[in-house]
């Protein structure tokens, strides 16, 4: 399936909101959003009336984004979220926030979620002791998550380490050391940071 290859800040631009696709950067002020916070392209700044289909649409797209997400598997994550017990929206989110791709990124063991996805890809985390190399590998409580053991002195990892090390974690994640941590519990509405109004999401899929 295709996938975005276009400067990512775009799409930022284009949802209005940090969706943290950059690593670094976008904590400092060479983020593209502060310098030009409008839509990219040549009616980037005209002002436009957005219709409730349209407000739902980009909650969809900017959840995607943010997670780094393609249509058919957000779907299917849509699906598997409403057949659990719960507030559907939340669980959607909950089931993209449990991606290993994202645990990885949230524990600062990689700059970004694309990042995380691609060391995940080269095997360079480990699940309970097994490596694990499935970036859509959904973790659950009581799971322990490590840097693999021929990873952890690469110069890579040095790098990323020193440069994300310190984020801060959510509080669903136990980092027990520096390349070691434990899923406390799946997380809850408020521990989730993605900027959207998943409420939006599930009227749109519902229609
Ligand atoms: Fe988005 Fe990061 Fe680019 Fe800022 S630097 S526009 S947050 S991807």
């Amino acid at each position: 399936m295709a996938r975005y290859t276009d400067a990512v800040c775009k799409l930022c631009r284009r949802e209005g909101k940090k969706l943290f696709l950059k690593g670094d950067r976008c904590y400092s002020p060479k983020c593209s959003l502060e310098r030009r916070a409008y839509a990219p392209g040549q009616h980037g700044q005209s002002r436009k009336k957005t219709s409730e289909y349209g407000l739902q649409l980009r909650a969809k797209q900017q959840a995607k984004r943010y997670y780094g997400i393609q249509e058919a598997q957000f779907y299917n994550y849509f699906v598997e979220a409403e057949r659990k017990q719960g507030i559907t929206g939340t669980n959607l989110l909950r089931i993209c926030e449990s991606r290993l791709d994202n645990v990885v990124y949230l524990l600062g063991w990689a700059s970004s979620r694309a990042e995380g996805r691609q060391l995940v890809t080269h095997g360079h985390y480990t699940v309970n002791g097994r490596r694990v190399n499935i970036p859509s590998y959904l973790v659950k409580a009581g799971d322990v998550i490590a840097i693999a053991e021929g990873s952890k002195d690469s110069a890579k990892f040095t790098a990323v380490l020193e440069a994300n090390g310190s984020r801060p974690v959510p509080q669903w994640l136990d980092k027990t050391a520096d390349t070691e941590a434990k899923i406390i519990a799946l997380p809850e509405r408020d521990q989730i940071a993605c900027p959207v109004e998943e409420q939006l999401i599930v009227e749109l899929y519902s229609k």
